[in-house]
């Protein structure tokens, strides 16, 4: 099948059902995605929209299309002018400072950028352009220098959202201006005040309002008609409502094809809220895992569900990153060792019928899944971890005697695994500019940054343990081993030598009050939550059990329910509801963990550890004494507990983006 015939279905929050994706002009794609009100450092609910509509990019590309994607920068807005007065900074240039930021964390999240970054304060020409028009056409009047859109002049205002008019609580939230014809009007353009910036225009010096921006700038670099606009879906209203508004009514051929929204961020189901220090920026976390490791995490949501962070969430997707990018050194390796085979081949020999079906399966699995609303977490869970557990399948087979015919056979094989798997990676951002040996530093560096410890002290705690054992002191080189696996750091047995990776830090066995609040826990959740497959590796103290391959997960075999099912479309304009809170499909990602990652050296008894650390994800040891990390402390003082509870309430609207942990606000 080629890739250009391969049918995008997404998810059209206007037509609130998953729709065959069709350009308007044949082999393009005009992606409007809105940006960050850059007044601070850009949190975790900003990763989760950019990482999703990332993916949407880079999958649109991949499909052949030519996309132009543009994502806006507002740099003038009421809290950027509220933060440059108390830092008595100019906003313009504040705002750059975090567009800087923002750009600098999109890149280690490994986003593309987009084809267009338009700021608002380069683009106040066109914006007034438009509320002339807006005006022109009766859909806006003026009231002392401030330009209001009229929403009664509008009949399809509420479409998007479903809401009726009646229904907005402008208001609430903000004292009703009583000038207004209608409470629901939103402000086009604002009256300058005293030491804001402010630009000349017909009705008087000022600035942009809250929404316009949006509509000038996509109309700008878009025209009128394009195929997808996409955010957060605390922007289903007001903000893409009023767009839509502003757009018909200043053209009124104005259409975009595709609404699509992504879900909020939770932290340990709760609201991320500064007030509740489960607020995380990105810096926070790539300071402390890979940025790559936040993204896998991210990815291992669909895009529309909540996502829930927790640290062992994070933790989880970290040895994840660990176990793809030892997995792919060790191709390499296996690789290196046998460099003149190909040469040597005659070229009729070719991949094993078993390579051949996981390759298959995952180019598959991996074009189906992501076409299908991309859908990213079955492909990280099922198709991807089957190719990498074969990589390590052969890698092992050819540390073995075997005839060259047969070397060969493995050769080729690895070979079209790793490009395949390295395909699926690149669509999916995971693949690094840097060398596999160079992200698995990383990933050393950051696990004992958490642990607090150096590369030293864990060689000299190596040493120790070399020395109990000589002394047949087992007990403390297994409590060497445990207390190093408390901080993630797991040592593993290779032939005489004892070498470390990261791992998903070890819970203490809790005691019995606690065993049964942790069942307790477990009952609660959902029927269909996904077992964590048992490891029936036999836990074999201090003895190393090299080459453990453990069959996949039962993940694969657990479809999650299809959050289209349960939202049937309805007609505009008839919810009662705000359509925000209709629109929750249901989670398929919690019930989507990750599998246990491992690598194909791990000691039995290790497998066990970390597997169970992710079925029970109980508490960890609390506010550990050394550990210096204040993210980790932070994270470690919250209720593990809860990670598997139903999902938050989702509050729809119009509430400050920074206590609700949502994507970001943008005008
Ligand atoms: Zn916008």
């Amino acid at each position: 099948m080629s890739k250009s015939k391969l049918e995008l279905q997404l998810y059209n929050t206007m037509s609130k059902q998953k729709e065959l994706f069709k350009p308007k002009e044949e082999g393009k794609v005009g992606l409007y995605v809105c940006g960050v009100t850059s007044y601070d450092l850009s949190h975790i609910g900003h990763a989760r929209a950019y990482v999703a509509f990332d993916v949407l990019y880079r999958q649109l590309k991949y499909l052949g299309y030519e996309v132009n994607y543009v994502r806006n920068f507002t740099d003038v807005d009421d809290k950027i002018i509220r933060r440059a007065s108390e830092l008595k900074e100019d906003p313009i240039a504040l705002s750059g400072r975090f567009c800087e930021e923002f750009l600098h964390d999109m890149a280690d999240l490994n986003c593309l950028l987009p084809t267009h970054q338009p700021r608002v304060s380069d683009h106040v020409e066109q914006i007034k352009e438009m509320i002339t028009k807006i005006i022109k056409n009766g859909c806006a009047y003026t009231l002392d220098g401030d330009v209001y859109f009229s929403v009664d002049n509008f009949p399809n205002y509420g479409r998007l959202s479903g809401r009726k008019l009646e229904d907005n609580r402008a208001g609430e939230r903000v004292a009703v201006d009583s000038r207004k014809k209608n409470p629901a009007d939103f402000a086009l353009w604002k009256a300058a005040k005293p030491g804001e910036p402010s630009w000349d225009s017909p009705w008087g010096s000022g600035r942009p309002g809250w929404h316009i921006e949006c509509s000038a700038m996509s109309a700008q670099y878009l025209t009128h008609t394009f195929d997808i606009h996409g955010g957060g879906m605390d922007l289903i209203f007001p903000h893409h409502e009023n767009e839509i508004a502003q757009s018909c009514a200043a053209c009124p051929e104005s259409n975009i094809s595709f609404w699509l929204h992504n879900g909020f961020v939770t932290a340990n189901d709760e609201k991320m809220s500064k007030s509740l220090g489960n607020f995380f920026t990105i810096r926070e976390v790539t300071k402390l895992y890979h940025p790559l490791a936040l993204r896998y995490f991210l990815l291992g949501t669909h895009y529309r569900s909540p996502v829930n962070y927790s640290i062992s969430m994070i933790e989880t997707a970290s040895n994840a990153v660990f176990k793809l990018y030892q997995t792919l050194q060790d191709c390499r390796d296996a690789l290196a060792l046998l460099p003149d085979i190909k040469e040597a081949s005659n070229g009729k020999t070719k991949v094993s019928p078993v390579a051949k079906e996981c390759i298959n399966k995952l180019h598959n699995e991996f074009e189906t899944k992501l076409s299908d609303d991309l859908h990213t977490p079955t492909i990280l869970n099922s198709a991807l971890q089957e190719a990498l557990s074969y990589i390590n399948t052969c890698v092992s087979q050819l540390k073995k005697k075997m005839q060259k015919q047969q070397q060969l056979v493995f050769v080729l094989s690895l070979t079209e695994l790793e490009e395949e798997v390295r395909r699926v990676l690149d669509v999916l951002g995971l693949l690094s500019s840097s060398t596999y040996s160079e992200v698995l530093q990383q990933l050393k560096d950051n696990a004992l940054r958490r642990a607090g410890l150096t590369e030293e002290d864990i060689l000299k705690t190596i040493e120790e343990r070399e020395q109990a054992r000589k002394n047949k002191d087992y007990a403390r080189s297994d409590q060497i081993r445990s207390d190093l696996e408390a901080k993630g750091i797991a040592l593993m047995d290779v032939g005489k030598e004892t070498v470390w990776r990261p791992c998903v830090p070890e819970q203490p066995a809790p005691p019995v009050e606690q065993e049964q609040s942790a069942t307790s826990v477990k009952k609660q959740q959902p029927a269909d939550t996904l077992p964590v497959q048992q490891s029936t590796v036999p836990v074999q103290q201090e003895t190393p059990a090299p080459q453990v391959h453990l069959e996949q997960t039962t993940v694969e075999q657990q479809q999650p329910s299809d959050p289209v099912q349960k939202e049937k479309p309805s007609l505009p304009c008839a919810l009662e509801q705000p359509a925000v809170e209709q629109q929750q499909p249901s989670d398929p990602v919690q019930k989507e963990k990750p599998s246990s990652p491992l690598a194909s050296e791990q000691p039995a008894e290790q497998v066990q550890q970390e597997q169970s650390a992710v079925q029970q994800q109980k508490s960890p040891k609390s506010a550990q004494k050394d550990q210096p990390v204040s993210l980790v402390e932070k994270l470690m003082n919250l209720n593990l507990e809860q990670l598997s509870a139903t999902p938050p309430e989702q509050a729809g609207g119009e509430s400050a983006d920074k206590e609700q942990g949502k994507t970001p606000r943008s005008t």
